[in-house]
C-alpha cells in the first residue's frame, strides 16, 4: 500500500461521514416539519369532521321537514274528516287518530327545532374552524418554507457529496473499494483507522502486533487490525478520522433500534475478504 493509497481511503472515509452526517440532517427535517404543520392539520381535521357531521345532520332535517310536511296533509285531511262523520263512532275514530297526528306532529316540529339550532351551532363552529386554519397556515408557511428549503440545500450537498464520491471512487483501486465497502457492510461507519504511536488500533484500542505495526509504519502491503478489522493507517491522519467514532456510534444506536424494529440481526463483521 502506497501513502497514496492510505490517503485515497482515508479521503474516502472522511467523504462518507459527510454523507452520513447530511443524510442525518435531511432525516432531522422529518419531525420539525410533522411538528410545525400538527396544528394546522389538528385543525383541518376537525374541520373535515364537522362538514362531514353538517352533511349527514342537513340530511336528516331535510327528512324530518319531509315527514312534518306529510302529517300536516294528514291532519288537513282528518280535519275535513270530522266535519262529514256520519255516527258518533266514526267521529271517535277520527278524532283519536288526528290526535295521534298532531301529537307526532309536535314531535317532529319539535325535533326539527332542535335539529336546525345544532346545525347553526355547527355551521358557527366551522366558520370558527377555518378562521383558525387560515390563521395557522399563514404563521406555518414561513416556518414551512424555510424548513423545506433547509431540506433542499441539504439534498443539493448530499447529491454533489455523493457526485464527488463517485469522481473519487473512479479514480481509486477496485480491489481497495471491496475491501473498504466490505468491511462497511452492516452499517459500520469505520473502515479506516490510525495505528496510534503507541501501537494500538484507535477503533478498537487492541494492540497490533510489532510485526504489523512495522509493515503499517514502512511497509507497501494494506494492513488491517486483527480484533476489529479496519485498515490502519498512520496517526498522521489522526485528524482527520477525528468523528468517526462519534458517527459511528450514532449509527450503530440506530442500527441497534431498527433491529429490534425488525426483529432481525445484522453480522457487522461479516467482512468481504
Ligand atoms: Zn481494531
Amino acid at each position: 500500500m502506497t501513502e497514496q493509497d492510505r490517503n485515497n481511503l482515508v479521503e474516502l472515509q472522511r467523504i462518507d461521514l459527510k454523507i452520513l452526517a447530511v443524510q442525518q440532517q435531511i432525516r432531522d427535517f422529518d419531525p420539525l416539519l410533522g411538528e410545525v404543520e400538527e396544528p394546522a392539520l389538528v385543525l383541518e381535521s376537525d374541520a373535515q369532521k364537522t362538514r362531514t357531521r353538517l352533511k349527514e345532520i342537513n340530511l336528516e332535517e331535510r327528512q324530518l321537514e319531509l315527514g312534518v310536511a306529510e302529517k300536516r296533509e294528514r291532519q288537513k285531511r282528518l280535519d275535513e274528516r270530522l266535519g262529514s262523520v256520519r255516527n258518533l263512532r266514526e267521529e271517535a275514530a277520527v278524532s283519536a287518530e288526528l290526535e295521534m297526528v298532531k301529537q307526532a306532529l309536535q314531535n317532529d316540529e319539535q325535533e326539527a327545532l332542535s335539529i336546525l339550532d345544532q346545525i347553526r351551532r355547527m355551521e358557527g363552529r366551522l366558520e370558527e374552524l377555518d378562521e383558525a386554519i387560515t390563521e395557522a397556515r399563514g404563521i406555518v408557511g414561513p416556518r414551512l418554507e424555510e424548513l423545506i428549503s433547509g431540506r433542499d440545500t441539504a439534498e443539493r450537498e448530499l447529491g454533489a457529496l455523493e457526485q464527488d464520491r463517485e469522481n473519487f471512487v473512479h479514480k481509486m483501486d477496485p480491489l481497495e473499494i471491496r475491501l473498504y465497502e466490505g468491511i462497511r457492510r452492516g452499517g459500520r461507519v469505520t473502515a479506516v483507522a490510525a495505528l496510534t504511536e503507541d501501537g494500538a488500533c484507535s477503533h478498537c484500542f487492541g494492540i497490533v502486533p510489532p510485526q504489523l505495526q512495522n509493515e503499517v509504519r514502512h511497509g507497501k502491503s494494506l494492513i488491517r487490525c486483527e480484533e476489529c478489522g479496519v485498515i490502519l493507517t498512520l496517526t498522521e491522519y489522526e485528524d482527520e478520522l477525528t468523528g468517526v467514532m462519534a458517527a459511528e456510534e450514532s449509527v450503530e444506536e440506530e442500527a441497534a433500534v431498527s433491529q429490534e424494529v425488525s426483529g432481525e440481526t445484522v453480522d457487522e463483521d461479516q467482512v468481504d475478504e
